[in-house]
């Protein structure tokens, strides 16, 4: 029976060192919030704020240490810094020196998505300038609309901040593994899903890095088995700080989509989710305007609480694409957060065809991908 108790995982870890402190890291009083749970492990390394980045090898050690007891099927090792109280949507982290290296996009043979996912053909991130706009939920609709029109599709919570996934798929447990090494994805209304929400508890308090978001992310591409799909959609961090940075860069993404309510259209905030983007060479395939009016329950008026439009007109102006638009609707919001997304619990609905409209848009991006009109802004054309 897989088992291991905290005792054997603490007595592993104390055979790998901190190369700074030349104690090792169980002493050195680093190991944070190791939870256990049927052979599945889960801890952080709490590093020092500038050196979270060098320290990745101390982190695979680390997780390799755990790994190889006998009755472990995964470990989750990510690192921690302690820093300031400082949650999603209040700003982001301070960014690393000179920001890490970029990388290669568009999954050239042997390159990152070959590495981590060999099985998923494109990746498409779904972004936001601040949290609360709708952006899980929109990428659940998404990701359901895209299963509906056919494609093999995978989702993954890159929110690791609040992994919100697992509640809006309506799925509990915890992952198990039929190999003995890789996490079997977890599964609900035909879509893989992965999420941080399987592996930590929900009020564990974790103050993340962008490197260090980025290492928990790689396990949740690298270490999980997805199989073969047409699209994976990630369902980012919101903001557009350093963490957001750091997957843009790293994860070799198709494209990005910019999820928006219209009041803040005037759009600071998704005009700085599209410049990192654009920043780092990654497509914008564009912009989704979601709380776009008002649909009232009880009179069925639609009002335009927040000068509806705005979204289409920004998105022109700034040489995107707009992919469509949702608005405020409580059975939005009831079917989302009760784990029955309306595109599968109400597939007939106005709404739910309004996903899959957008699902066929996005879909029809990835499958013709424009130039680089996207990443390089407006073009001027002269007829
Ligand atoms: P984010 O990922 O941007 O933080 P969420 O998708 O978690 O946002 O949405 C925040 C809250 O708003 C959730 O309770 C969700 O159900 C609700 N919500 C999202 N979009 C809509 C909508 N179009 N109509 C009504 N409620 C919505």
């Amino acid at each position: 029976m897989a088992g291991v108790s905290e005792q054997q995982i603490l007595d592993s870890l104390k055979e790998v060192i901190d190369p700074d402190s030349g104690k090792d890291i169980v002493s050195a009083g680093m190991i944070k919030g190791l939870q256990t749970k049927d052979g599945h492990v889960a801890f952080a390394i709490e590093v020092d704020q500038d050196k979270g980045a060098g320290l990745e090898p101390l982190r695979k050690e680390a997780e390799e240490a755990v790994h190889d007891l006998s009755g472990v099927i995964s470990a989750t090792v990510v690192l921690t810094a302690d820093l300031p109280a400082q949650g999603p949507g209040q700003g982001p982290p301070p960014p690393s020196p000179g920001g890490p290296p970029p990388v290669d996009h568009g999954g050239a043979p042997g390159g990152p998505t070959a590495a981590l996912m060999p099985g998923v053909a494109s990746i498409v991130a779904v972004a936001s300038g601040k949290g609360g706009v709708g952006k899980s939920t929109t990428a659940v609709n998404l990701a359901l609309g895209l299963a509906a029109a056919g494609h093999k599709t995978g989702l993954l919570d890159a929110d690791i901040y609040g992994p919100s996934l697992p509640r809006m798929m309506g799925i509990t447990g915890q992952p198990s593994s039929s190999d003995g090494t890789t996490l079997d994805a977890m599964e609900n209304y035909g879509i893989k899903v992965m999420s941080m929400g399987f592996l930590v508890e929900e009020d564990t308090p974790m103050i993340w890095r962008g490197p260090m978001v980025q290492s928990a992310l790689e396990q949740m591409m690298r270490d999980v088995s997805w199989g073969e799909l047409d699209v994976m959609v990630i369902d980012m961090p919101p903001g557009t700080g350093d963490a957001q940075l750091t997957i843009a860069q790293r994860v070799p993404l198709t494209g990005a989509i910019i999820v928006s309510t219209p009041q803040d259209i005037a759009l600071m905030d998704a005009r700085k989710g599209l410049n990192m983007f654009r920043k780092v060479g990654v497509p914008v395939l564009g912009l989704i305007e979601n709380m776009s009016y008002f649909n009232c329950p009880k009179c069925g008026e639609r009002s335009e609480i927040f000068s509806h439009g705005g979204a289409r007109i920004e998105a022109e102006r700034l040489g995107i694409d707009f992919l469509g638009e949702i608005p405020l609707d409580i059975i939005i919001r009831e079917t989302s957060d009760g784990g029955r997304p309306i595109v599968v619990s109400e597939p007939e609905s106005e709404h739910a065809k309004a996903y899959r409209a957008i699902a066929d848009k996005v879909w029809e991006k990835i499958e013709h991908p424009l130039s680089d009109e996207a990443t390089s802004g407006p073009k001027i054309v002269i007829q």
